[in-house]
């Protein structure tokens, strides 16, 4: 009988409190809750029936109501050594992909040990940024807070590496599905849990002003990275939807909210369009937006997507916006190497497997 049928809840998406409840209910001690933890990310058992240290009644009962995953590794794109993407299948018959990225000789030569997961918050988005492969399909649902950390959990299976790094950039809008990326940040970052340092985790939105300011008050100092693309609303708006809602003015508001709660500084993100947002005038605005809250900018040239007709800008002029923004005193990295064969717009690989199912016919229909 599959989990599905059997129609119960994943272990891993659940607080310590949530496990304790459980057991309450089953007339055991508290303790229990912690040694369920235990097998579940120390041990990493796969099934239930393995936590020898509770009796098989007790094991019974809570198979009756929980599984561990029911997550499966259907594709590989990548090799050994370098950056992987995985598909994984969950339980309805859709797909997430999670991006794998070893550790790389850093800018002084020597090699970091840091091993990066880029994790889905969603199937598909519903804000349709212009040069996103997600966006294409429109929004299908949230991932829980089991499906988020499963992830992880699944690569660092499948890639025998621990991971010490996560960043949430790949498919869906992390901030919309906040309350499953609160309750996984939990898990992620709690002594009982996978116990990631909270410094070592990036969530990054498309600029959801209210909900930033929700995930300033976790009380954990993540970091936090902003898809600008644009320094002015006119331009902005071209290339992300979500601007018409929540416009600059009120989205750096709510960075500043965010900096009263925590020391890291934010990343801009600022993809590079030939003709769209790279002039020297979009430059210096941003640096200017950049100072007012202390933020680093990363500028990323253009990747083709298929169907867009936008370019990347000429190298030249990729060095004279960066140069602006550097002068202006800010942190900035422009990351000049093309390619990404395997890493181009995040949702592709989930996009084409979809459609070759017949379960994406025609662009879905937006649900918020
Ligand atoms: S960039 Fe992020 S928020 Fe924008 S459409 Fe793609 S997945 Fe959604």
């Amino acid at each position: 009988m599959s989990v599905l049928e059997k129609n119960t809840t994943s272990l891993l998406g659940l607080s310590k409190e949530d496990l304790e409840a459980f057991f309450a209910t089953a007339g055991e001690k508290p303790y229990r809750a912690k040694q369920v933890q235990e097998w579940l990310y120390l041990q990493r058992v796969q099934d239930i029936s393995e936590m020898t240290n509770l009796s098989e009644p007790l094991r019974n009962r809570l198979s009756a109501e929980f599984h561990i995953s029911d997550m499966t590794h259907v594709e590989t794109k990548g090799s050994e050594d370098t950056t992987r993407k995985f598909l994984f299948r969950l339980h309805d018959g859709r797909y997430v992909e999670t991006v794998f990225i070893p550790a790389s000789k850093g800018l002084n030569g020597k090699q970091s040990d840091r091993k990066t997961i880029c994790v889905s918050s969603q199937v598909g988005c519903a804000y349709g940024c212009k040069f996103c492969a997600s966006g294409l399909a429109g929004f299908t649902r949230n991932l829980t807070a089991a499906e988020i950390i499963g992830q992880m959990m699944m690569v660092e299976k499948l890639t025998g590496n621990s991971i010490n790094n996560i960043v949430f950039m790949g498919m869906g809008e992390p901030l919309a599905n906040i309350k499953n990326l609160i309750k996984a940040l939990e898990v992620i970052t709690s002594h009982w849990g996978l116990n990631i340092g909270a410094r070592h985790i990036t969530v990054s939105t498309s600029g959801l002003a209210p909900a930033i300011k929700k995930l300033a008050e976790f009380p954990v100092p993540i970091r936090l990275a902003i898809s600008l693309h644009g320094a002015t609303d006119d331009v902005r708006d071209l290339i992300m939807p979500v601007n018409k809602k929540w416009q600059i003015k009120e989205l750096f508001d709510s960075l500043h909210y965010w900096r009263t709660f925590k020391k890291q500084k934010i990343s801009l993100e600022y993809i590079l369009i030939e003709g769209v947002n790279d002039s020297l005038e979009q430059a210096t605005i941003l640096a200017k937006r950049a100072k007012g809250i202390n933020a680093k900018v990363n500028l990323i040239p253009y990747n083709t997507v298929e169907g867009l007709d936008w370019a990347r800008p000429s190298e030249e002029v990729c060095y004279a916006f960066r140069d602006i923004v550097a002068d202006a005193g800010i942190n900035t990295t422009l990351r000049l190497e093309k390619g990404h064969d395997i890493n181009a717009a995040c949702g592709q690989l989930r996009l084409k497997k979809e459609t070759a199912e017949g379960i994406i016919t025609a662009p879905i229909k937006t649900t918020r």
